[in-house]
């Protein structure tokens, strides 16, 4: 069947919102560990997780045992917030294997299963326990797309499909943001305490470690500690949202773990329920509680199949084992970049990020979505971040083997040659993006509004 037929009820009848399936278009059917396999057979490796959502990869045999058998038994699957035997487990499993070991005191809050939620309840909740309105975030932020959490994104693009004024929230450089040379704590350290600066004491400062969606620029720890010590001593709510950076993706369960920081608020979702189901928590400093019953709800808070996934998954952190091993194949990521940006300088490539979320940011425009394009047509699952989309961003599942990993590297270095010696001969380029236009013409895949968004 073409590949037009194959996506027609997807073209026809879903909304122009949709966007992966136009950056990856077959339709897949199954999926294991590292792997996913479409309509045709065709076999994928996945360098993508889910944005973040399967760092344990897809179907992962243990927690799905354990899904099979609570479903079997009958096991609670919905119940607003009532208390299950489901969620004790993951309650009490987290205590033990997460906090307690950390020495971490916090409360978990369940808002709605979705990231964004986390993220909106962090700023109710912050807002509330200060009394204070505005928000503190950065350039290039991600934060969600309902309009709270928008009102902290940076991205124009999205901004604009609020349709309304998004405020209450400054916008201060990030690090790095002005270059190696200025300390961008220290600028924002002079906004606070200058009373004549235009900006008022926030409700809090929101921050990812690692900007996942904004170009996987990673903060250093020096400067966490710094913006951490600001919100101290202001009393300033800091808000660390690990959505996307936490859950082992950087390496350590949470990613400002190396920074010695303590948030006032986590926001986790992605992988916390361990297999792509929908769960949100948010781990919340308890003399910050002051939420009165029911004042943030939402029907969806006892996910209870989230929390017996979530449950399991927390096995793999009842040691350093897992976190070792994900530093040692970071590392190897890391050292595989450094040679590709080395030994192929036409790209213009600046290695960023940490850990399993680590890339490679083109100076040559579209040339990173040229690279993950063509490393879908070569069976790798991989996608862009940034305003432009110009890194090409590594996500692989951190269960990963060795082998996985070279595969997925290999297909990654040979795209990138690929598009690179399309570099080098400009008539040779125009004449490959007229063939390429006439197969996407010919085939009645791509319309005039069919440019692929990066989410
Ligand atoms: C994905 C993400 C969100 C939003 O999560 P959704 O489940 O898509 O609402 C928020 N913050 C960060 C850092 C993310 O990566």
């Amino acid at each position: 069947m073409s590949l037009n037929r194959q996506m027609k009820i997807f073209t026809e009848l879903e909304s122009e919102v949709r966007s992966y399936c136009r950056s990856f278009p077959t339709v897949f059917t199954r999926a294991k560990g590292y792997r996913l396999w479409d309509v045709n057979g065709r076999e994928f490796i996945d360098f993508f997780s889910g944005a973040g959502a399967l760092n344990y990869g897809h179907n992962h045999p243990q927690i799905k045992e354990k899904l099979l058998k609570y479903i079997a038994e009958d096991g609670i699957t919905h119940s607003l917030d009532m208390a299950t035997k489901a969620k004790e487990e993951f309650l009490k499993r987290f205590q033990a294997v997460i906090l307690a070991p950390r020495k971490m005191h916090y409360k978990i809050m369940f808002p709605g299963p979705t990231g964004t939620n986390a993220v909106e309840s962090a700023l109710k909740l912050a807002r509330k326990a200060t009394g204070r309105q505005t928000v503190i975030c950065f350039t290039n932020a991600f934060h969600g797309m309902t309009l709270g959490s928008l009102a902290v994104t940076g991205n124009a693009f999205k901004r604009q499909g609020a349709g309304v004024p998004l405020n209450n929230s400054i916008f201060m450089p990030f690090d790095n943001y002005l270059g190696k040379d200025m300390d961008t704590a220290v600028y924002l350290e002079r906004f606070l305490e200058n009373s004549s600066s235009g900006v008022s004491l926030p409700a809090a400062i929101i921050l990812e470690t690692v900007q996942g969606e904004g170009g996987l620029n990673a903060a250093g720890f020096n400067w966490l500690g710094k913006i951490a010590r600001l919100c101290q001593r202001h009393k300033i709510m800091l808000i660390v949202d690990d959505i996307q950076a936490g859950c082992g993706r950087t390496g350590p369960f949470f990613s400002f773990e190396p920074a010695g920081i303590k948030p006032d608020i986590v926001c986790l979702s992605k992988s916390i329920s361990g297999y792509g189901l929908p769960l949100a928590i948010n781990l919340i400093n308890p003399e910050i509680d002051v939420w009165s019953p029911g004042e943030h709800n939402g029907t969806f808070r006892g996910n209870n199949l989230a929390f017996i996934a979530a449950a399991e998954a927390l096995t793999y952190w009842e040691d350093n084992s897992f976190s070792r091993e994900i530093a040692v194949k970071g590392q190897k990521i890391y050292h595989f970049l450094k040679e590709v940006v080395q030994n192929h300088p036409e790209i213009q490539g600046e290695v960023r990020g940490r850990g399993f979320m680590q890339g490679i940011a083109c100076g040559v425009s579209g040339l990173a979505e040229k690279i993950c394009a063509l490393a879908f047509e070569k069976g790798l699952i991989i996608e862009t971040s940034g305003p432009e989309s110009e890194v090409v961003k590594l996500m692989p599942p951190l269960i990963i083997d060795e082998a996985g990993l070279t595969e997925g590297l290999r297909i990654l270095e040979a795209s990138i040659i690929e598009e690179k010696n399309k570099l080098k001969n400009p008539l040779k380029r125009i004449k490959l993006k007229l063939r390429s236009r006439d197969n996407q013409v010919a085939s009645g895949n791509i319309t005039a509004s069919d440019k692929p968004v990066s989410a």
